[in-house]
């Protein structure tokens, strides 16, 4: 089965402008952490990542509210590193990295395998997996 072995963020939200890598495993993953530390961001990001077109699902008003506020910060950039050793997704690779890109005026751009691809190529690629933007459940603080 898919599954994601590791995001990577640059410029997104509260994870600055420097790369941070987060590793995942097989199976079921628990992200624990203070109040505030970033958790629900890491959520943000799959949603992101996965062609999410709402801002306000991702806790933001507009799509530039998910970069990092930093002087510097231009973009923020996603990218999803999923096995395909199964070949799931009709690429002859054993590893899909899925990379969305937003700037500051709020336009985005995607990349697989670091090779810029149409929004509807990606979201293609994804419904392979049975993955959709609107796929998942995703349980707020409350609910
Ligand atoms: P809780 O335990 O309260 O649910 P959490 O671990 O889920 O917290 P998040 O909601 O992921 O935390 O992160 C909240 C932090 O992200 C806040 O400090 C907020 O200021 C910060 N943040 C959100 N957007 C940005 C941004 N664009 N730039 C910098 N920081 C941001
Ligand atoms: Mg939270």
């Amino acid at each position: 089965m898919v599954y994601i072995k590791k995001i990577e963020m640059k410029g997104f939200k509260s994870y600055g402008e420097t790369k941070v890598t987060v590793p995942l495993s097989e199976g079921f993953t628990c992200i624990i952490g203070p109040n505030g530390s970033g958790k629900s961001n890491i959520a943000d990001a799959l949603l992101f990542v996965l062609g999410g077109l709402s801002a306000k699902s991702m806790r933001a008003e507009v799509f530039s509210d998910l970069i990092y506020t930093g002087k510097n910060t231009q973009y923020a950039e996603i990218s999803l590193y999923f096995d395909n050793s199964d070949n799931k997704f009709p690429v002859d690779k054993k590893e899909v990295v899925i990379t969305r890109i937003v700037f500051k005026d709020g336009r985005s751009i995607y990349k697989v395998n670091k090779k810029k691809e149409t929004r509807s190529y990606v979201l293609d690629l994804l419904s392979e997996v049975g993955i959709t933007p609107d796929g998942t459940n995703f349980v707020g603080r409350g609910e």
